[in-house]
């Protein structure tokens, strides 16, 4: 029995397609006098769950038969396959045990075309979570160059280190000792790794599965929202099939990266369309009528739309789901210097140095860099810049022979961030104080094969 039809069957009635608590309770909860505990959140209106068990079997059929045949052929999915029944097995092949996990912390905010190529170098390079705790983090970086969001490679090196030093080899086997045990291992990867892996039957919520739920039921609130996450969580737990929730789990994901895509979602060879009820509300004008319950009504129902922001029949099923605007990314400007040298055998080579060993990009290699002021007229630039190589190359650097090449701009997730791009041709070595961050002088292609990110690829 799902726990959302529980949840709607707990002591509730219903007035006006509203839920309303029991007599003696306030709308905000039980009363507190004489110790009550305080009510159980109300459940969410009817239009906004599966509440029969048979359409829920239903759509888990559907969903199952459409992935047997449709999924994609992904290296994570063969290494899996190729295991003990579909399951990752331990003690028939330890190099199932970093396939779902690895592919699943990769594919955070990234997409599976760029995945494949970092997912079959590592696998090769580090197939055993005991190769992968042997690893240093240098290796960890230059391998993830490139992937973004760098920690993700550091805290995956972490957990294995954890795993073979502290638990005995042993990974944890459900989503909650996962999460709690495991660096960097949030509630969307425990449920992952436990479903696909261990069999557990709980589910999964990530982009994909957030815009397929919200258009299978009209959920129009902001999906970013907790109260709206926590819906779709329970909702993931209920829906997921039972005996097979890996693939059930896979399937959603599936479905909302191939067919109920963000702009133009393929409906007409949904294998769930009979279920949705944006597509419904598309073709009829209407939520579907729900025969044992209210609808929610007009206004008030906080899954559904914003009243300022109704149905756009323009929009169709992509009025779901919705987020709130977002965050702009606040600008930052950095200037960046790169030092030039023939080396010994007459290549040209640049000197690169590595960031702190936690923040932003944590101990990626760079151009010596320093943060700029905002609005900095140039000629300030290159003083600044010319006192920070100064400084730190313990070498006269004449402000004037820095060259402005141009700028750079690059966007991580929070930073805009433009790079004022300079030259400096060198003569010679230079010594760099060994008190400050570690450097080496590298060739064009040892760049290419250091642990550089992204944005310096560009810079160069
Ligand atoms: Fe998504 Fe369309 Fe399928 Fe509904 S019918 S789940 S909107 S692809």
């Amino acid at each position: 029995m799902s726990q959302l039809r529980a949840a709607a069957a707990r002591g509730l009635r219903r007035s006006g397609g509203r839920a309303v608590p029991p007599a003696g309770q306030s709308r905000k909860g039980a009363s507190r006098r004489g110790g009550t505990p305080a009510a159980a959140p109300a459940p969410p209106p009817a239009p906004h769950l599966f509440s029969h068990p048979a359409e829920i079997e239903a759509l888990r059929g559907d969903l199952l038969a459409w992935y047997d045949k449709c999924k994609r052929d992904l290296p994570w999915r063969r290494l899996v396959r190729a295991g003990c029944g579909w399951r990752w097995c331990l003690c028939s092949d330890s190099r199932l045990l970093p396939a779902v996990w690895v592919s699943e912390i990769m594919l955070q905010q990234t997409q599976v075309a760029t995945v494949i190529d970092y997912y079959n170098r590592w696998m090769q390079k580090w197939p055993t979570l005991q190769a992968l705790a042997q690893a240093s983090l240098e290796e960890v970086n230059e391998l993830w160059a490139g992937l973004g969001y760098y920690s993700r490679g550091k805290r995956l090196q972490e957990a294995a280190r954890k795993v073979v030093s502290e638990l005995a080899g042993q990974m944890p086997r459900t989503a909650e000792d996962l999460q709690k045990l495991l660096p960097g291992v949030g509630r969307y990867t425990a449920g992952a790794i436990a479903s696909i892996s261990y069999g557990q039957a709980t589910g999964v919520v990530d982009g994909n599965v957030i815009r397929v739920l919200c258009r299978l039921r009209c959920i129009g609130a902001d999906s970013s929202s907790p109260a709206v996450l926590d819906h779709l969580w329970a909702m993931a737990n209920a829906l997921v099939d039972r005996s097979r929730p890996g693939d059930f789990n896979q399937a959603l994901m599936e479905l909302g990266a191939t067919v109920c895509v963000p702009k133009a979602p393929l409906c007409g060879e949904c294998p769930v369309k009979r279920h949705c009820r944006a597509r419904h509300r598309k073709l009829f004008g209407k939520p579907t009528p729900v025969p044992d319950v209210e609808d929610c009504g007009v206004g008030g129902c906080p899954l559904c739309p914003p009243a300022a922001e109704p149905w756009d029949g323009s929009l169709g099923v992509t009025n779901f789901p919705r987020k709130a605007a977002k965050k702009q990314p606040r600008a930052e400007w950095t200037a960046t210097c790169v030092l030039e040298r023939r080396g010994c055998h007459g290549a040209l080579e640049f000197l690169i140095v590595q960031r702190p060993s936690s923040g932003l990009l944590a101990g990626l290699w760079e151009f010596p860099s320093l943060p700029l002021a905002q609005d900095l007229p140039e000629e300030q630039q290159r003083e600044v810049l010319a006192d920070h190589l100064r400084a730190w190359t313990g070498q006269p650097v004449v402000a004037g022979n820095l060259q402005l090449i141009g700028e750079v701009v690059h966007i991580f997730s929070h930073i805009h961030q433009t790079y004022v791009v300079y030259s400096l041709p060198l003569d010679g070595d230079v010594t760099l104080d060994p008190a400050l961050s570690p450097s080496r002088w590298v060739t064009e292609e040892e760049f290419h094969a250091s642990a550089v990110s992204t944005a310096m690829k560009k810079v160069l």
